[in-house]
């Protein structure tokens, strides 16, 4: 996958949040820009590397203690953490916690031809700040500092 192969180039979508058109597989893409789903497959971008890594040993950690109940249905968490918290499970997927959690956008698509034929589109979100967020909390949860809001 040159950037000069021409099955690649122009191959994108654009940014619902500032309108450029994103090629990552000629890695030109805006600060929006968190990953594209190729296939059904989501490529999660580097920025996201943290955030996956927790939310995977959150899903482990809260099965582990079974706590998945309590917490979506306390009233300690916020509206932002129960969000997070409800796509904290087996049965989520990491683009789900992104779409309905950090409210990511996925742009119009793209498709290819050929030997590598295939569709898919890139995953932006706004607020980077929504996922430094996600992360402390997810990170609070994993050191056990909401401990007393399972209880409560
Ligand atoms: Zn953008």
């Amino acid at each position: 996958m040159e950037k000069t192969d021409p099955e690649f180039v122009g191959d994108g979508d654009s940014c619902p949040f500032c309108n450029y058109f994103n090629t990552p597989m000629a890695l030109d893409t805006c600060e929006h820009f968190y990953g594209f789903v190729w296939d059904g497959q989501f490529d999660a971008s580097r920025k996201l590397t943290n955030l996956e890594d927790l939310w995977k040993n959150s899903i482990e950690y809260i099965e582990d203690k079974n706590i998945h109940k309590s917490l979506i249905s306390n009233k300690s968490l916020n509206d932002f953490e129960k969000k997070i918290t409800r796509y904290t499970n087996s049965d989520s997927l990491f683009t789900d916690l992104l779409t309905n959690a950090l409210d990511a956008n996925s742009g119009e698509g793209w498709s290819t031809d050929g030997m590598l034929s295939g569709s898919g589109y890139n995953v932006y979100i706004a607020e980077a700040q929504k996922i430094d967020k996600a992360e402390s909390f997810l990170k609070d949860l994993l050191n056990q500092k909401l401990v007393g809001k399972f209880n409560g």
